[in-house]
């Protein structure tokens, strides 16, 4: 199935569905007040979801769906409000893991040319203008299998003094690290360190050898051991089945507290990597996801990530209408590299106007854990 549809006609049933739901606000004055005003409907923070909990759950017919998550939503944040964030590459390919989905694997042919360690003062150049864009937080991104101890890591420290510096949150995912490394990040300044669960454990091995699922969740672990954030998520369209992709969120439902910040990719198909040719992914099958992951992960921002691009803005609006509150934007009109298509500041800055969504400034939440606030007391 295509996941792009006819514009205008959709916006109208879209607007209209809302409405009639009360879950898109006539005017601006309908969200005001802090979603601890707001009238406390009935969610839970749980760490014990069953597989088969979250299969009814993703199962429900879809408006039902998004009109729980909506609520959920509601409950926990500001509708009006969409957290975005800028990627940066500074370090680029030549990456020694296997990840089937990657453009920067060194085991696959995919035209990304591998490119050194920034300088410092280019990322905060680049940081700076996307600040200057609305953005609030800069996610540093490097193709590396873990974090050394050396001058390389030294210089990102660095860069991280320096985006913080300008007042913007600073992200990190630059593979496995340890507890010390976690300190180090936490000392600079970092926001938020970055390390996708990906899919279950079951399906993560049979698309990475280089590295184990509990690999995977040590490096969590360590960083939950300091006041850094935690942005863990995945990516679909891998060739998963449904329960992979709840046995995902199962696992982030599993982390106390959750993840502050849970990325939802689409895949985007790579030339090269063994995943070039998987099917795309049906948009039904991305709003589910989304409002699943919302209602199962209430505190976090859930972030729609790499494949955005795909969706047109209907489709757009529906998964901010299930709950996803954050997104990348770009300069380059790419995420991290030119193989993974990301909408423009322009685009975004047009649909968010259109929308009636303003960009969240900087730390909103202070240096908190927002996962461990209990703004609103939920039952049942
Ligand atoms: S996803 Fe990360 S670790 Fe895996 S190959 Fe790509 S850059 Fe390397």
């Amino acid at each position: 199935m295509s996941w792009i549809y006819e514009r205008k006609g959709l916006v109208n049933l879209l607007i209209s569905l809302g409405l009639q739901a009360g879950l898109l606000p006539t005017t601006l004055s309908a969200l005001e007040g802090t979603p601890a005003d707001r009238p406390c409907m009935t969610a839970d923070i749980r760490h014990d979801w069953s597989l088969e909990s979250l299969r009814e759950l993703y199962d429900t017919p879809l408006m039902e769906l998004v009109f729980r998550a909506a609520s959920v939503h509601r409950q926990f944040h500001d509708p009006a409000e969409m957290q975005v964030s800028k990627l940066i590459s500074i370090k680029t390919g030549a990456c020694p893991e296997d990840c089937s989905y990657c453009a920067q694997s060194s085991r696959y042919s995919t035209g990304v040319s591998p490119e050194r360690l920034m300088e410092k003062e280019k990322v905060v150049e680049i940081a700076n203008r996307a600040k200057q864009a609305g953005v609030s937080r800069v996610c540093l991104g490097a193709a590396w299998r873990e974090v050394k101890d050396n001058a390389q890591f030294d210089r990102v420290l660095d860069m991280v003094r320096g985006v913080t510096d300008l007042g913007m949150e600073v992200c990190c995912t630059l593979g496995m690290l340890n507890e010390h490394q976690a300190k180090r990040l936490e000392e600079a300044g970092l926001y938020a360190y970055n390390h996708n669960v990906d899919s279950s454990a079951e399906f993560y091995e049979t698309i990475i050898t280089t590295r184990t699922y509990a690999d995977r969740l040590k490096t969590l672990e360590e960083v939950r051991k300091t006041n850094v954030t935690l942005c863990s998520g995945g990516i679909i369209g891998l060739g998963e089945t449904v329960d992979d992709r709840l046995k995902m969120l199962q696992t982030l439902s599993q982390i106390e507290p959750h993840p502050e910040s849970v990325p939802i990719n689409i895949l985007s198909k790579v030339a090269g990597t063994p995943m070039a040719d998987n099917p795309d992914v049906p948009v039904w099958d991305v709003i589910r996801m989304i409002a699943t992951a919302r209602i199962v992960l209430p505190r976090s921002d859930v972030r729609l990530t790499a494949g955005r691009v795909k969706l047109d803005d209907t489709a757009q609006a529906l998964c901010f209408m299930a709950g996803a509150n954050s997104i990348f934007s770009s300069e380059t009109e790419f995420m991290l590299t030119k193989a993974v298509p990301s909408p423009s500041y322009d685009r975004d800055t047009e649909l968010l106007k259109a929308l009636g969504l303003r960009m969240r400034e900087p730390f909103k939440h202070g240096r908190t854990h927002p996962a461990q606030e209990t703004s609103c007391s939920v039952a049942g």
